[in-house]
């Protein structure tokens, strides 16, 4: 089994089921005691988003970047990042290390394409759901359509996601509202699946809320993880 070097933090909540869901896979495939190998270099996650609400993604990547190299030099033989926005800065990464990154919108475009969903939603981080790093990926190599809700609808999902998932603070209010906006997506935009385009998201809502196909990416990250420490 290879050792996976995980850049964590962002936010600690959704690392710790990566940590465990790692750790399952692992124990699914492997059986007894196999657990995964695992290195983890886990952020303050103030550092990080004062520098994405700043728009400081150099200085976000200058940050990654010495973690991803952290982590090779420590024995890690691929990097997870744990988060799908930081993944604006997965190319940058990439390119300063020799192990393989494992891509979360990879993962998530082959999940969504082995389904037969075309048209799915994007909740996301705003950076995730307005620029063109993870659309235009999951677009361009996956041919699929994601749909992200309106400016209020963004603004919401994107509230929640910091204000409350990223800080542990789980509400049935918020639950609803996620729910509605998948909903109205359905009615307005003809959607037939949703992406849980953010790490957190997994703690609010899941795939018993909705009768389509849901792909919660911290899950299907890391099962592709796995899937490549055990090739
Ligand atoms: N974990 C979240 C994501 O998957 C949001 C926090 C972050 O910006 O990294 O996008």
């Amino acid at each position: 089994m290879k050792t996976l070097g995980l850049i964590g933090g962002m936010s600690w909540e959704s690392t710790a089921i990566y940590y465990r869901l790692l750790n399952e896979i692992v124990r699914e495939r492997l059986g007894g005691l196999h657990s995964a190998k695992l290195l983890l270099l886990s952020f303050d996650f103030a550092e990080i988003a004062e520098r994405q609400h700043a728009g400081d993604w150099d200085g976000a990547g200058v940050l990654l970047v010495k973690a991803a190299r952290k982590l090779e030099a420590g024995g890690a033989e691929g990097l997870v990042i744990c988060t799908n926005t930081m993944h604006k800065l997965a190319d940058t990464v990439q390119a300063a290390i020799s192990i393989p990154l494992i891509h979360i919108a990879d993962a998530t475009g082959h999940a969504v394409v082995a389904a037969g969903v075309k048209r799915p939603a994007l909740l996301a981080t705003r950076f995730t759901m307005e620029q063109d790093f993870y659309k235009g990926r999951l677009a361009d190599k996956y041919g699929l359509q994601p749909v992200v809700p309106g400016q209020a609808g963004r603004d919401m999902v994107h509230r929640i996601i910091y204000d409350e998932l990223c800080q542990g603070i789980v509400k049935a209010d918020s639950k609803s509202a996620y729910v509605e906006e998948v909903g109205r997506l359905r009615r307005d935009e003809k959607i037939d699946g949703l992406i849980m385009g953010c790490t957190e998201i997994t703690m609010l809502i899941g795939q018993g809320d909705f009768d389509m196909p849901v792909f919660d990416t911290t899950r299907i990250h890391a099962e592709a993880a796995i899937e490549f420490a055990l090739s």
